[in-house]
Formats: structure tokens, C-alpha cells, sequence
């Protein structure tokens, strides 16, 4: 067990089998209601506090934080206990606040314009360890008096590598931190068979597909999974996830200057869209410092949005949040490796 959001309910009642029942209820809404580590939950005796901490893990370590000038964004780099390091995003609009969280430290899908991928994989993360995040963003959401409603998992890492524990985070947020599943998103760049999977857990979440490019050739390069499950494959899973659960999924697309923003990709991007009848999310790419791509210029974008729309397709330009911040996806961890060196 690496974290205090590791061990299930039951688990507990077998650790502390020795104590009266209650204790398990009251370390149980310590955790979940009030979003506190185990040596916070005062209710219980110090000694017991003592003793989980060390049967159960000590959890995640502050690296560092940043905020936004305006502090509507935050980022947490934290230590897993065996030093490998993640990233979780917390960001308020005006009536909600998102939490993006991490599912793997490193990843292995090698997409050139992400910081994660240029750096490599190390590790699945344990639901224990993507549920701390959660429990971490809460308290600081509600110290800013604000309520966590969504989350993402776009953070560091391929949710569907490590697909056991991402399903078994999901149960525990929506039952246990009581965050609705049709509020939580899991992103994918396309691993098609456990996109199939997903289609059957019977769980109301969405589902967000990453393409950025809609050409075979041009997606081998940009998303290097691309060569295992092309679009045609993609397509199809998407189609069986929207048959089977209701549930429309939406299409991610980084907008990359003259690598993916021209007329041609439009085109291309909306006849994958409506054969999916799937939304399109366009992000302004957050540049990496070993990429040489920039994001697409706003003019580029509103003439991309525009082709779209007159094919007919459902389009959102989302905010890029935290530029100052270093908010792309590992970019905070790759300046904190660069620092260590
Ligand atoms: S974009 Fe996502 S899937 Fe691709 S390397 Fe980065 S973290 Fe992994």
C-alpha cells in the first residue's frame, strides 16, 4: 500500500479489527467527507493515527506548488514514496472547480509535444495514489471557498495503461468522494481494446479521445500509438463506446502551428467527428521546451473553428490555463528534474 486512499473499506475494518467499529466510520469520513490525511483525523486516538500511517504508506510529499497571478490555477508537483514524481492541476472557473490528476508518473506513449512523453516512463500510480490528488485539490478548493465538481484525467500518464487502477479510482471518487461519474473524464490518446472494455463497466463517466491528427501518416508521428490502432480502429471503439453507454465522446485536438491547423486538417477532423457525432475540444498547445511546435496563432484558430462549423460539427476552443505556471502536462516536473540536475 503506498497511500491511506489504498485500502478499501473492508480492508480497514480488518486493520483496525481491534477497535470498536466506529473508528473505521470515523477514519472513513476523515478521508472522504473531509478530504484529511490520516494524522489529521483528530477524532482518533494518536496512538491508532500512528499506527496506519505506518501500515498504509505516508501518501504523497509536497515538491512544490505554483499558482497563477491570479491564483484561479494551482499546481501541486508531489513525491511518490519511492521519489518518482507527479503533477495535479487544480482549476476554479466561476462555478466549479475541475481537479486534473495524473494516473501514471512518466508515460510510455512517446507523444513528441508532451513534456510526459519526452521524458519516459517510470510507473503505474495505485488508486490509492490518483485518489490522494483528488482528496489534496479538495481541501485547498474548499479553503478557497469553492466545491471540486469535475474531474480530469489528462495529467501525467495514459489512464488506459493502467486501466485496473484508473476503473478502481473512478468507483472510489464517485462513490466515496461523491463526485458525479458523468463529471469525470478520462482522456486517452486511443488504446482501443481497453476503450472497448470501457464501453462494458456499466460506469456513466466520459470519455475524451485525443487525436490531433486525423491522417494515419501525419498521427503515426505526432501520436506514435497511432501505429498499433489507427484512426479507422479508433473510430470504431469510439463508435461502440457511444452505442453501448450513451454516452457521446469528445475529441481532443492541440492546436499546433503549421503542424495540424491547416484547411486540410479540418476537413479531415470534421469527417471523423460526425462519423463519432462527437464534440471537438481545441487547446492552444502549451509549448515544451523540446518541442519546436508553438500553439496555433488565434486567428489560425478561428478560422479552423470556422471550417468546422460550417461542416456541421459541435466546437469548443478551451482556455489554456497556466501558462505562467508551467501548466502543460509535465512541464512542472521537467523543470524540477532540469533543477536537479
Ligand atoms: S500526451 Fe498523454 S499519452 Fe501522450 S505522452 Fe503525454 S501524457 Fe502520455
Amino acid at each position: 500500500m503506498r497511500s491511506a486512499w489504498d485500502p478499501d473499506k473492508s480492508e480497514y475494518a480488518t486493520l483496525l479489527s481491534d477497535y470498536p467499529s466506529f473508528r473505521v466510520e470515523q477514519l472513513w469520513n476523515g478521508l472522504y467527507k473531509e478530504s484529511k490525511s490520516i494524522d489529521e483525523i483528530s477524532v482518533l486516538p494518536s496512538e491508532l493515527r500512528n499506527t496506519l500511517v505506518q501500515q498504509v504508506g505516508n501518501g504523497l510529499t509536497l515538491n512544490r506548488v505554483q499558482e497563477s497571478e491570479n491564483s484561479d490555477t494551482v499546481k501541486w508537483l508531489w513525491n511518490l514514496h519511492d521519489d518518482k514524481q507527479i503533477e495535479t492541476v487544480l482549476m476554479h472557473y466561476d462555478k466549479r472547480s475541475t481537479v486534473c490528476i495524473s494516473s501514471q508518473a512518466g508515460c510510455a506513449m512517446g507523444c513528441g509535444f508532451c513534456a510526459t512523453g519526452q521524458a519516459g516512463y517510470e510507473r503505474h500510480l495505485t488508486v490509492g495514489e490518483i485518489c490522494e490528488q483528488v482528496a489534496h485539490a479538495t481541501k485547498r478548493a474548499t479553503a478557497d471557498g469553492r466545491r471540486v465538481s469535475n474531474i480530469v484525467f489528462m495529467g501525467m500518464g495514459e489512464p488506459l495503461a493502467n486501466y485496473a487502477n484508473v476503473v478502481g479510482a473512478i468507483r472510489r471518487l464517485n462513490t466515496d468522494f461523491g463526485i458525479g461519474a458523468r463529471s469525470i473524464v478520462v482522456s486517452t490518446v486511443g488504446l482501443v481494446p481497453q476503450i472497448r472494455m470501457l464501453a462494458d463497466e456499466g460506469i456513466q463517466f466520459s470519455l475524451a479521445i485525443s487525436i490531433h491528427s486525423a491522417n494515419d501518416e501525419a498521427r503515426n508521428e505526432l501520436v506514435p500509438i497511432n501505429k498499433r490502432h489507427n484512426l479507422k480502429d479508433l473510430t470504431e471503439a469510439g463508435n461502440n463506446f457511444y452505442r453501448k453507454t450513451g454516452r457521446r465522446v469528445s475529441i481532443e485536438w492541440a492546436m499546433m502551428a503549421d503542424t495540424n491547423d491547416a484547411d486540410s486538417d479540418a476537413n479531415e477532423l470534421a469527417a471523423i467527428a460526425k462519423d463519432m457525432d462527437a464534440h471537438v475540444n481545441l487547446i492552444p498547445l502549451n509549448p515544451t521546451p523540446g518541442w519546436p511546435t508553438v500553439g496555433s496563432s488565434p486567428e489560425k484558430i478561428k478560422h479552423f473553428v470556422g471550417l468546422l462549423k460550417e461542416q456541421g460539427v459541435n466546437v469548443t476552443v478551451r482556455k489554456n490555463r497556466g501558462t505562467d505556471i508551467d501548466a502543460a502536462c509535465g512541464q512542472l516536473r521537467a523543470t524540477s528534474v532540469e533543477f536537479k540536475k
